[in-house]
């Protein structure tokens, strides 16, 4: 891949697992150093193994444990970031979690604990972003940018989703929450965007796509009639990480393999 992220720091939350872990790789190798965030101590050799593959190619980068839902832990992650890098280029808004149940059954905790860590992580972490893009600058040598944040946010901004309705609420306010970034500091020149993941092959969506009937349900709803593996992201994220998307702001990228074109519509409804 070529080296467009080549001298700046890009931090990944939730970059333990899954999609963070893809997204890790792909922008190492386009020569950004990663900060691998994961959100509890016992998750440390999990991140070490997503730096060591990234390491044994040749990337670089650090592993560091947050809860990215409790303000004091991220905001001295991006302090302790700064100190060691000298600056912080890219944003991955990335960790997520479901916390399913029938909507009369869903209990405040439920409710609070996705909106929590789907929701307020973003804004923690992006408003801390921010302020560090602020303070910095555009460095032309690095990029066009003052800085670029990234929101994994979900085709279900769009979807509803019977019986995850906080998941499906967290995921509209990740919508509205980049747009109204987006608006706010286009004129700083920091660009702002989200990915919209449909099926994506993970922990998270395990029981969707571990045995041969559930990969077939699944695939009804996706007319590229594939699920999408953590490197669909990744590649989708370094580009819009890089000048490449230098004119692209506030707009939500679906890779989804065709989940958002209404597939119950394509034998005519
Ligand atoms: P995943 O493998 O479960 O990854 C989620 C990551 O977030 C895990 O590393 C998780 O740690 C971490 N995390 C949870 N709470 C955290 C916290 N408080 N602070 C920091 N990190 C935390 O699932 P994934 O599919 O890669 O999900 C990544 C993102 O993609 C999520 O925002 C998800 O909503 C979104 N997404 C996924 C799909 C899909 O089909 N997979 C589709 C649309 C959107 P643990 O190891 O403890 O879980």
């Amino acid at each position: 891949m070529d080296q467009k992220l080549q001298n700046q720091v890009a931090i990944i939350t939730g970059a333990n697992s899954g999609i963070g872990a893809g997204v890790s790789a792909a922008v190492a190798a386009a020569g950004s150093t990663v900060v691998i965030n994961y959100p509890f101590p016992a998750l440390q050799p999990a991140a070490e193994a997503v730096l060591k593959n990234i390491t044994s190619q040749g990337g670089n980068g650090i592993v560091y444990c947050c809860d990215v839902s409790k303000e004091e832990e991220v905001q001295q992650m991006f302090a302790a970031v700064v100190r060691q890098f000298g600056t912080v280029d890219i944003l991955v808004n990335n960790a997520g979690i479901q916390e399913d149940a029938p909507f009369e059954e869903m209990t405040l905790d439920q409710w609070n604990a996705v909106l929590g860590i789907n929701l307020t992580g973003q804004f923690l972490c992006a408003r801390e972003a921010i302020r560090e893009f602020l303070r910095r600058g555009i460095d032309p040598a690095k990029s066009k940018a003052a800085g670029k944040i990234i929101c994994i946010s979900s085709v279900h901004e769009v979807i509803p989703w019977a019986g995850h309705a906080n998941y499906a609420s967290s995921k509209g306010g990740i919508m509205m929450l980049m747009k109204s970034m987006a608006q706010e500091f286009a004129p700083k020149k920091i660009r702002i965007n989200s990915i919209c993941p449909g099926a994506i092959q993970t922990p998270i969506n395990k029981a969707a796509w571990d045995t041969p009937e559930a990969l077939q349900s699944l695939l009804t709803l996706i007319p590229y009639q594939r699920i999408g593996e953590p490197d669909d992201i990744g590649k989708a994220a370094v580009w819009l990480a890089s000048d490449d998307s230098d004119y692209v702001t506030g707009a939500s990228l679906f890779v989804d393999g065709g989940m958002t074109l209404y597939p119950g519509f394509s034998t005519n409804g």
